[in-house]
């Protein structure tokens, strides 16, 4: 049986005191955190606050990025081992948002899922279509091109720690969402995937994420979907009764 996990990326929003104000809000708010992993990716230099504030509560703390290098001449970057030494426990990699604005290749992605894994934190790994790939039927190929390609040289052991956020572009931060049945079928294409790279039993132990547009109205029918196990939210994880909802419903 699979935890449901959700996770706020809030992107490049929010000021320090707006991102205090935020954790203030929401642990205030009574959170079933047994039920459901809780997660805030939030900006690097919220960090260290969004850890201290959230200590000893059910909430976890990721960012959105990070440089697969221990340290070194990479200006402007933030190392996987010093974000695992603060504490961090997940990082989004792979997110439509660094494919595109960024260039990131599957090869970069696959180096920063190997760096996480290898730090002990879990990496949230982005996939999904294009709304051109969507409309050639080429849903399925592009997810499993991306997990394979962002998989490659994973151990065996490491794969049950894996969250995949499956994440349609046309979807993101558009009002548009995939319907529950395309995220579910998207989902099992992801995990019949990892099965074929790994085993069935290891797949089944991956939490599989939908992400796009989800909102407290849509994401209890996508959680109802068995291959779907939470919920990557953009827009609305950015208002903590609205983040606070979803986490009620999963
Ligand atoms: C995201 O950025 O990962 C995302 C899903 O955004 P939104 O929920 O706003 O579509």
């Amino acid at each position: 049986m699979r935890k449901n996990i959700l996770c706020a990326n809030w992107k490049m929003n929010k000021t320090y005191s707006e991102a205090q104000d935020y954790f203030k809000e929401l642990l205030s708010m009574d959170l079933p955190g047994s039920q459901v992993d809780i997660v805030v990716a939030v900006p690097d230099l919220f960090a260290k606050m969004a850890l201290d504030e959230s200590e000893g509560s059910d909430i976890k703390i990721g960012v959105q990025n990070a440089y697969p290098k221990e340290s070194g001449s990479f200006t402007g970057e933030t190392s996987v081992s010093a974000l695992a030494d603060l504490g961090i426990e997940y990082v989004i990699v792979g997110h439509s948002e660094r494919r595109e604005i960024f260039n990131e290749s599957d090869a970069f992605i696959n180096e920063k899922v190997l760096a996480v894994f290898e730090q002990g934190m879990t990496p949230i790994l982005c996939v999904g279509e294009s709304l051109e790939q969507k409309e050639k039927g080429e849903t399925k190929k592009v997810v499993n091109e991306q997990i394979e390609k962002g998989l490659t040289g994973v151990q065996a052991e490491d794969i049950s720690q894996l969250v995949v956020g499956y994440e349609p572009v046309w979807a993101i931060g558009t009002g548009k969402t995939a319907s529950d049945e395309e995220a579910q079928q998207a989902a099992a294409a992801i995990r019949e995937k990892i099965a074929e790279l790994y085993s069935q039993e290891l797949a089944d132990e991956v939490r599989i994420q939908y992400g796009g547009s989800a909102n407290p109205e849509n994401i209890g029918s996508f959680l109802a979907q068995t291959n779907v196990d939470g919920g990557l939210i953009g827009g609305a994880g950015l208002e903590a009764a609205s983040f606070a909802q979803m986490i009620k419903v999963a």
